[in-house]
């Protein structure tokens, strides 16, 4: 089944300019801002400018310009944070939830970039 892209959800309506956002970096093809309920003192936010649903939707159709530039842009994130291990920093978890058992709440694609403090292991037992 192929994803159906609902142009209504939030992340859209950030795009369109219809509602706010703290904006970290914007480039073409990427939007990155802060997450609205913070779960750590760094938790931003990478989106693909384009409709797509999840990880593998965007991975499967998006172009490689548009690929490149949403890592690219996480990547630059993470070396202005001062949270890269190789820059001499304490570390990041980047993680996208996908569909129902994930608990996907926004179905546009996103990164989530999260640092600051110690994330612990990276699932707790179900
Ligand atoms: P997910 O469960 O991976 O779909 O996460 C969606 C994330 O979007 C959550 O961490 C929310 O706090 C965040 N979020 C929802 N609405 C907004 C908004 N208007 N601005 C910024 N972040 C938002």
């Amino acid at each position: 089944m192929a994803y159906a892209y609902d142009d209504q959800n939030i992340f859209a309506k950030i795009l369109r300019g219809e509602i706010p956002n703290d904006t970290v970096m914007e480039t073409e093809h990427t939007l990155a801002f802060n997450d609205i309920r913070p779960q750590a003192p760094v938790h931003v936010l990478v989106i693909p400018k384009g409709p797509y649903v999840t990880f593998d939707h965007f991975a499967a159709e998006a172009s490689a310009e548009e690929i490149a530039d949403f890592h690219r842009v996480a990547a630059r994130i993470v070396a202005a944070a001062g949270i890269a291990p190789g820059e001499g920093g304490a570390g990041y978890r980047t993680l996208s939830n996908a569909g129902m058992d994930a608990v996907q709440e926004v179905p546009h694609y996103h990164m989530h970039i999260l640092a600051g403090r110690p994330l612990g292991r990276m699932l707790q037992p179900a």
